[in-house]
């Protein structure tokens, strides 16, 4: 592992190049990696950085939005197996046919969702501005897709009537976490503070004591010591919280809680792409500037 570790920092300076890592990667991954971040911040980082060259460590969505956003920059994910579930549940015909049942609405999409279904949205979100980007919203309706259990979130942050499309999308990862989970964790970790993601189902999400995202969750967890937290989203979280957060303990509220697709990516494959500079994220030039106005837009309303 030491010598492969070595390798690939060669080849990042030969090459100019940045290796972008999700907070669900495996830990060497986020180990090797410039910056660990949520989709939202890699896409930044990916949009400030002078390196030639982005290999995109997590699922297929995340590296897409990267491209979309750098259109001059070479985007390489390791590994195009990595499909997110939850994007294939909303593919375009499927938001098509809700758009024209529901004309005057707006559409505003998770960022985990096909490039060619973004092209569709008025705006983009994330777990994190998701409250924040429907109450800007101009219209009394909006059709949210695809996680159902974050539109139950967004629908705490307003009055707008909002539809979930499809009916019952989610993440297999979060929304496999149950009360039953949370009640075995806490009674095991009594004076432990509950924080979930909202990807997780609203019996869970309304026992907790934080809902946020994974850049959320960091944020809250630095800020304290000597604190003890029930994580509740993927379980690669936790190894950025013990690095940046070691005054505090973390437990996860579900040992289930992985997402094979983000384990996919390996030293291995990274070695690879760098060599090889493939699988390059390629995006049909339509739907690429039709699905940038979105994001650009979410960029614009979120501070
Ligand atoms: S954790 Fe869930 S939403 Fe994230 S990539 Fe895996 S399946 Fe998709």
């Amino acid at each position: 592992m030491a010598m492969r570790k070595e390798r690939i920092e060669a080849l990042k300076r030969k090459k100019n190049a940045i290796i972008l890592a999700h907070n669900y990667q495996r830990a060497e991954v986020q180990d090797i990696a410039e910056f660990v971040g949520d989709s939202l911040e890699l896409a930044r980082i990916a949009m400030d950085t002078t390196a030639d060259l982005i290999i995109f460590c997590g699922v297929d969505f995340m590296a897409e939005t990267a491209a979309i956003l750098n259109p001059h920059k070479k985007v390489i994910i390791p590994d195009v197996c990595a499909i997110c579930p939850m994007a294939q549940q909303l593919p375009q015909e499927v938001l098509r046919a809700a758009k024209s049942e529901h004309p005057d609405a707006e559409v505003v999409l998770y960022v985990n969702t096909l490039a060619e279904s973004k092209a569709l949205a008025d705006c983009i979100c994330t777990s994190a501005n998701a409250q924040e980007i429907v109450r800007a919203m101009d219209a009394p309706t909006i059709l949210f897709g695809p996680d159902r259990n974050l539109a139950y979130h967004a629908q705490k942050g307003t009055s707008k009537t909002i539809i979930p499309v499809p009916e019952h999308g989610n993440c297999p990862s979060h929304h496999q976490i149950t009360l039953e989970d949370l009640q075995e964790a806490k009674d095991a970790h009594p004076n432990a503070r509950i924080m979930v993601h909202p990807e997780c189902i609203p019996e869970v999400q309304d026992r907790a004591d934080y809902i946020a995202s994974t850049s959320g969750m960091v944020k809250i967890c630095k800020a304290v010591e000597d604190e003890e937290f029930l994580i509740g989203t993927e379980i690669g979280l936790l190894h950025r919280l013990e690095k940046e957060a070691p005054g505090n303990k973390f437990y996860p509220l579900s040992n289930t809680a992985v997402c094979p697709q983000m384990k996919m990516i390996t030293l291995e494959k990274i070695e690879a792409a760098l060599e090889h500079e493939q699988p390059e994220v390629v995006i049909p030039p339509g739907i690429m500037e039709k699905a940038r106005k979105p994001i650009e837009r979410m960029l614009a309303l979120s501070v």
